[in-house]
Formats: structure tokens, sequence, C-alpha cells
């Protein structure tokens, strides 16, 4: 039983790190085209492209994660209280993500005016980039676990828990690593690599596409509105529940950056044209898609806060579940049981469209999404079930579609 608790994270840290290493490489050197290894020596060519850690992605990143550090800890904030830990007290979390995204954007704007920073400089060195932050990445979860230890939170299984990590809320001094790593240096590095590569679009072919800037202009919503709504991370499953691990800082730190950012690294060297009627309708889907995250992921967080305030201009529905908390069954969450997962879905794919249909690569960020998210969903049905038990059925029965009303 310990061996197969051991495999899943030993196969996800042995193949994932190679996985984005793969994915750069199809977009650096074979124009985006999945390439298939057919022998032992294709196999040691492609490995032979994995570019090395450099100095200056070492200098870089080292620059950018001081930074992010710096905002995190000086960057004035509201500071909010996360939910309450098992013993009953709850931690402090200086909420100043909004006011570090624009300073960081300034920061890397004024670094790019005055000349000390090339505008393409994510782009050239994002191979680089990769393997330093895997490092970084790699080595960050072994001081969790070494910290871990020192803690006695450690059990006797160390591949599990430097995979899943031991401790809840890790905190180095005054900075809690968990909330820190789950937005800012890679959350930001994110918008920060889609503007490079527009900077390089540019530098190649003269031209910034009307693709790219849909990409652009989308996913810069996207993490604004994060970091807008800051205070609503407090309540996310992986601050309340999830340890801080490899799973969660490999997640935060390389793949979101990382692989996010494959559609408009693809748009580099791609231009598919765009109609207007294309173009109308994938903006339309896009604001469809954030319109329904937003209004019902903010519908929930009001719900919550105040039970009795209406919902679409009537009083809210509800169940009151003998556990105490109370479950929406009206407005958006009358509709399906995670409409927000669907806001999610329909984003993603308006996302990915904008690349065209030459090639799958493009569309891996909506594949996976739907993979997560029905994962999520799945395993979120499953604790809800076992806290709430019967009232749980009950909601179920009142709200019986799980993403997609109708079809799921
Ligand atoms: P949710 O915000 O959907 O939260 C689920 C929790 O909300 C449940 O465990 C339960 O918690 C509570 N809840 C469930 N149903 C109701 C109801 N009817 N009324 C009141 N409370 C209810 O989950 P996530 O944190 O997974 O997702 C938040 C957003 O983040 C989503 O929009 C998701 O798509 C997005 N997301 C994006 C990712 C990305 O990489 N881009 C990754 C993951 C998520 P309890 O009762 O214990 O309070």
């Amino acid at each position: 039983m310990a061996s197969q608790r051991t495999l899943g994270p030993l196969v996800l840290m042995v193949c994932l790190p190679p996985l984005t290493y793969y994915f750069y490489l199809c977009l650096r050197d074979f124009g985006g085209a999945l390439v298939l290894p057919r022998s032992a020596a294709d196999l040691h060519d492609l490995a032979a492209r994995v570019p090395p850690p450099t100095p200056q992605a070492l200098a870089l990143y080292g620059g950018w994660v001081v930074l992010q550090v710096l905002l995190q800890v000086w960057a004035p904030g509201q500071v909010r209280q996360g939910v309450p830990l098992d013993e009953g007290s709850r931690l402090a979390y200086r909420l100043n993500g909004w006011l570090s995204f624009w300073v960081t954007l300034a920061v890397v704007a004024a670094a790019v005016g005055a000349g000390v920073l090339s505008p393409t400089a994510a782009y050239d060195e994002f191979g680089s980039l990769l393997a330093t932050v895997n490092l970084v990445a790699f080595a960050l979860a072994a001081v969790l676990y070494v910290q871990g230890r020192r803690a006695g939170s450690t059990t006797d299984d160390p591949i599990r828990d430097y995979f899943m990590g031991t401790m809840l809320n890790p905190r180095l001094g005054g900075l809690d690593l968990k909330f820190f790593c789950e937005s800012r240096p890679g959350l930001i590095l994110w918008v920060v690599f889609n503007l490079s590569f527009a900077a390089a679009q540019h530098q190649r072919h003269g031209t910034v596409t009307l693709a790219m800037l849909l990409v652009n202009a989308f996913q810069f919503l996207y993490v604004a509105d994060y970091f807008f709504h800051e205070e609503a991370i407090l309540t996310t499953w992986d601050i309340k529940y999830e340890r801080f691990g490899w799973m969660l800082a490999w997640g935060d730190l390389v793949w979101v950056p990382f692989t996010y950012t494959l559609q408009a690294y693809y748009l580099v060297d791609h231009a598919p044209e765009l109609s207007p009627a294309a173009t109308a309708g994938i903006v339309a889907l896009n604001l469809a898609g954030y319109v329904l995250f937003r209004a019902s992921n903010i519908q929930k967080h009001r719900f919550r806060r105040d039970p009795e305030a209406p919902v679409w201009g009537r009083a809210p529905e509800y169940i009151r579940t003998t556990a105490g908390s109370l479950l929406l069954t009206s407005g958006w969450w009358g509709i399906a049981r995670h409409v927000n997962y669907l806001g999610d879905l329909v984003m993603a794919l308006a996302w990915c469209l904008p690349t065209g249909f030459r090639h799958p690569l493009p569309y891996f960020y909506v594949v996976y999404m739907t993979v997560l998210l029905l994962h999520r969903e799945r395993r979120d049905n499953a604790v809800c079930r076992e806290k709430y038990g019967t009232d749980w059925n009950a909601y179920c029965r009142k709200v019986p579609w799980r993403i997609l009303p109708g079809v799921y």
C-alpha cells in the first residue's frame, strides 16, 4: 500500500519536468509540431537540445524572486485573517498583490525603458529559465521537507512527504511560503512572459498580430482579476487544506508560467488569420467565460458573508447543513454545483482558439484544464459528501448537474 502511494508522486516528479521541456522544444525547434522520438538516437537528440541553467537566467530569476519577496513583505496592503486552523487560531495575510502586480510591471517597463533589460529577455532566456526554475522548485521542496522534519511533521514515507509536503502553512520569518508561491512569482511571470513573446514577435516579424494581442489581453485580464480579488484566495482549497510540498511549489513556480504561456509562445512565429467574425466570437466567448467565472465565485463569496443578501434580486434559497454551513441553491449555484469551473473552461477555450487549427499543442491548456477541473470537482464532491453527509445528498438532488447543465 505504501509503495502504491509513493509510485504516483514518483511518476509525476519524474515525468512532468521533462514534459515542460518537451513542449518548449516542440515550440522552439519544431514550429509547434509534436515530435515523436522513434529511436534512442532521436531521444538522445531531443535531450541534447535541453538548455542548461545559465548565469544570466539565474540572475534574472534571482532578481525576480527578490523583487517579489520584497513586495510581499513591504508593500502596503490590508492584513486579513485566514480561515480558522484546527487549533482555532487564524493566520494573518498581507493582501498587497494588486499593488505588487502593478509595481512589478512598472519595474519591468522601467528596466526595459532604461535599456537594462531587453524586452525579449524572458523569451530569449525561456529555456534556461525553465531549467533554473525547475532546480529552484526541487530545492524549495527539499527545504520544506527539512523544515517539516525539524517540526516533527514528517511520516515514514519521505517521497510522499517531499511530494505532498508536511506542513500546511510553512513560514520563513514573516513570509508565508505557500501564500507567496501560490501567486506572486508564477502568475505575474505568466503575464511578463506573454508581454515578452509579443515583443519577440515584433522583433522577428515587425508586427504584433491580433491573435497575440487577444491572448495577451485575455490572460492579462485573468491575472489582474486574480490580484484584484486576492482576498478570495484565503478560502480556496489550496490555502485551506493543501500542505505545501513539491506538488504545489513546482506547480506554482514551473507549471503555471511555463505551460500556461504555450499559446503566446506559439504565436511568436505563427500568424493565423482571424476574420472579424471569428475575432468577435472569440472575444464574446472569453467575456462569457469571464462573467460566469467571476460572477459565480463572487456570488458564493458574498452569500457566505451575508446569507440574507439578495441573489439575482430575490431572497437566496439555500440548504442549512447540520455542520453549520449554508449551501446556496439559487442564482448561479442553482444551475450547476461547479458552474464556476464552466467559466474557467469557456475562457480556456477562448485562449486557445486564436492560435488557429494547424497544431494541437496550443490546445494543451484547455485539455489540461478540463482534466484538472473534472478531477477537482470529483475530489470536492467527495470531501463535501463526507463533511455534509445527507445534507450534501439533498443538495445534489436539488442541483443535479455537476458543471455543465444538461450534459454533465
Ligand atoms: P470552489 O470555489 O468551487 O469552492 C468549493 C467549495 O465551496 C466547497 O468545498 C464548499 O466548501 C463550498 N461550496 C460548494 N458548493 C457551495 C454552495 N452551493 N454554496 C456555498 N458554498 C459552497 O472551488 P475551487 O477553489 O476549486 O475554485 C475556485 C475558482 O478557481 C474556480 O473558478 C476554478 O475554476 C478556479 N481554478 C482555477 C485554476 C487554474 O489553474 N486556472 C485551478 C483551480 C481552480 P465549504 O462548504 O467547506 O466552505
